[in-house]
């Protein structure tokens, strides 16, 4: 799979702010400097795409970006900030936690790693805080190029091995490198797999014949793809 167009749509302060649920969401978390703007610069082959919001203040915001005219990527706050409130003990802000929790069309979460560090604190309550809300999502372990395969293999095997109690599968694992490029095609291609799996899913629904005619031609196909999908996917294998 590859990107042809990425356009900003809006910066959402809340969920209530968000856009409608008619396109899948993927979307992008970590920690500030964890390497988000690089990978997603780097996935989209569209320098600047995460920085073109002209909001001041826009990495507290929820950024939308329409891929393709079919997907949304999402670029969420990195966690961490000072300011923001404690939820359960996720550093992370209100709107942040809502979306997560509560966004019917997310499909993916993509939960970005430094593999250069050994486990930090604040990545692990995360990632705990998504078990407890069943929330679907990979790992992706960033800026692999900066250590030794070696020291990267072991901070992930580290890092795994303090989440491993909170799941009955792990979720899966993927490493990148904004500067070689790798993993671009492998996490496209997940995109690009459960993108086929709702479209497959929506052409096995049968046809909704209670639809009204005027409602089919004003956007039915986009409420029937949406109710077709489930409200949470499967955690280890979100598509
Ligand atoms: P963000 O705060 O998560 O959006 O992180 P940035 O994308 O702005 O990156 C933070 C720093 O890490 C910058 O200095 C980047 O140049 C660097 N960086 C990001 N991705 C990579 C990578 O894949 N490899 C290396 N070596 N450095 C990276």
């Amino acid at each position: 799979m590859n990107i042809s167009s990425a356009i900003f749509e809006c910066s959402a302060p809340d969920l209530d702010s968000c856009p409608d649920e008619s396109l899948p969401e993927f979307a992008f978390i970590g920690r500030s400097n964890v390497g988000k703007s690089s990978l997603l610069n780097m996935l989209a082959g569209k320098e600047g795409l995460a920085r073109v919001s002209p909001t001041p203040g826009f990495t507290k915001l929820i950024n939308m970006f329409i891929v393709d005219k079919i997907w949304r990527l999402v670029d969420l706050p990195g966690y961490g900030f000072a300011q923001v409130a404690r939820e359960h003990s996720a550093r992370f802000n209100k709107s942040v936690s809502n979306y997560l929790r509560d966004r019917k069309n997310l499909t993916c979460v993509f939960t970005l790693i430094d593999s250069g560090l050994t486990p930090q604190k604040i990545d692990l309550e995360f990632v705990e805080w998504l078990a407890r809300h069943s929330i679907p999502f990979v790992f992706v372990f960033t800026k692999i190029d900066k250590a030794s395969p070696a020291e990267v293999q072991a901070n992930i095997a580290a890092f795994t091995a303090c989440i491993a109690p909170w799941f009955e599968t792990l979720p899966p694992v993927f490493t990148c490198s904004s500067n070689t490029r790798e993993g671009r095609t492998e996490l496209l291609g997940i995109i690009g797999e459960c993108l086929a799996a709702i479209k497959e899913k929506a052409a096995q629904e049968p046809p909704d014949e209670t639809t009204a005619p005027e409602e089919t031609a004003a956007g039915g196909p986009k409420t029937k793809a949406k109710e077709a999908r489930p409200k949470r996917p499967n955690p280890a294998r979100p598509w």
